[in-house]
């Protein structure tokens, strides 16, 4: 990554004291990892996430909380960068990775995919070349659904989920050295950008987009409250991050493929 995001970045962490903290607290996240048919899926206490992955996102909820993302909005401490034609940098201050950006539109607008998002996704890879671009759709795990925005994230304990299949997972992967072609792939795909995960990344000279189908953001145990487990993009890398004790204690193989199976298309 190049040395005025890394700046930025560093930036951001000394000068905020809550961001700092949150990282600072990554060091403490367990791990435990669990059989699940054959592969391991590892489950990740970061109690931190709980302000996303338990966020209310009906409709009437999020039309009532001050959206996160705009500008005005935005905790003072917060830095922020102008990116590309339409986006924002910040760094998002409940990391799930060590380095973990949020590239926000700089207008208030809802979290759709189209073409036109593709090619910013595929040029911010390039931008952000050995990094990771994720995007979660509206109802796939993004927790400002009525905000568009990527993230972008180191993979310092998650890889590119391209060799790293669970067979309860379904995923497609497209790779290449031209953009235009990835574009047209991605176009012949048909599933609904509402309801999927992307991981893009820039390396080598070429681009990798990896994409989830997903049936549904939450299994049923978030709802009834028996897991409070809220699968967005990593958690389909066969990482599950996990907010509450009493879950990542109780989880067990079962749980795990029922909760996939259910979220997988
Ligand atoms: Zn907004």
């Amino acid at each position: 990554m190049n040395q005025k995001l890394t700046d930025f970045f560093d930036r951001q962490l000394s000068s905020w004291p809550l961001a700092s903290a949150n990282y600072a607290k990554l060091r403490e996240v367990e791990i435990r990892t669990v059989e699940v048919d054959g592969y391991p899926v590892r489950l990740h206490f970061n109690p931190a996430r709980a302000v996303s992955s338990q966020a209310k996102l009906d409709p009437g909820s999020i039309a009532a909380r001050p959206c996160f993302l705009c500008h005005s909005n935005r905790p003072e401490e917060q830095l922020s960068q102008p990116l590309l034609e339409r986006y924002t940098l910040l760094v998002n201050p409940f990391p799930i990775c060590t380095r973990h950006f949020t590239v926000a539109a700089s207008q208030h607008e809802p979290q759709d995919f189209d073409s036109s998002r593709l090619n910013d996704m595929l040029r911010l890879a390039h931008a952000f070349e050995g990094e990771t671009v994720l995007y979660n759709g509206a109802q796939a795990g993004a927790s400002a659904p009525d905000h568009f925005h990527f993230q972008v994230v180191n993979t310092d304990w998650f890889h590119m989920p391209v060799e790293t299949p669970l067979p309860f997972v379904n995923r497609i992967v497209l790779q290449g050295k031209n953009p235009a072609a990835i574009t047209r792939d991605f176009g012949s795909l048909h599933f609904n950008t509402v309801l999927c995960n992307l991981f893009c990344r820039y390396e080598d000279h070429q681009w990798t987009l990896v994409v989830f189908p997903r049936k549904r953001h939450r299994p049923i145990q978030f709802f009834d409250g028996s897991f409070l487990v809220s699968p967005g993009a990593i958690d389909m890398t066969g990482n599950l991050i996990i907010t509450r004790r009493d879950d990542f204690d109780r989880l067990e193989a079962e749980d795990i493929a029922d909760i996939y199976r259910q979220v997988s298309l």
